[in-house]
């Protein structure tokens, strides 16, 4: 059967500079494990609306750029990496599009937008290139070797307590948005 691979990508855990890199921790969350969960959630949903159509690849081995090749590899046609920084004063959902393609900013808008109506949170989207520093933002290292539409997705920020409850309390929602709007993107 035809089928369209695309790859999420955990932030953080493999790099084996950094083996025991889980991200940042915060009021009894660990971000490498809560992203682990909500992007193979969002995977198995992906597959079993689509029937498989889409295939999803999740890389969490390796550094950023072993784990970008293997998404080349497989030719695959969108790439996310999942994030749930640290962030004080973060009260939104936020989008990062990689700047090199500049096409790339509508899905950034429907992801945003779908991610910010569950949570109920403002919903943002940026350029992987800042203005200010005339240079990539810190995050473009996630996605600078991949070829496919590239995405860096905060989906809140763990340290604001109400929301990860919210996150918590309406995960299958949000589970069912993000699947949605990927499915939307790729039409398989
Ligand atoms: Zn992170």
């Amino acid at each position: 059967m035809e089928h369209v691979n695309i790859s999420f990508m955990l932030g953080h855990w493999g790099k084996r500079s950094r083996p025991n890199d889980r991200g940042v921790s915060s009021n009894g969350y660990v971000e490498a494990y809560e992203n682990l969960k909500l992007m193979a959630d969002v995977a198995i949903a992906i597959e079993e609306k689509t029937n498989k159509a889409i295939r999803v690849q999740l890389l969490c081995d390796g550094n950023y750029s072993e784990r970008a090749q293997r998404s080349n590899q497989i030719g695959s046609k969108l790439f996310i990496a999942w994030h749930l920084n640290y962030t004080p004063g973060g009260n939104y959902t936020l989008v990062i599009y990689d700047h090199r393609n500049s096409s790339n900013v509508g899905f950034a808008r429907e992801l945003a937008t779908a991610i910010g109506k569950v949570l109920n949170i403002p919903a943002n989207v940026w350029s992987s290139w800042d203005p200010s520093k005339q240079k990539p933002r810190r995050g473009f290292n996630n996605i600078k070797h991949v070829n496919a539409p590239a995405f860096i997705l905060e989906t809140c920020f763990i340290d604001n307590p109400v929301h990860m409850k919210r996150l918590k309390q309406n995960y299958d929602s949000l589970v069912d948005a993000i699947a949605n709007t990927i499915i939307n993107y790729i039409n398989p």
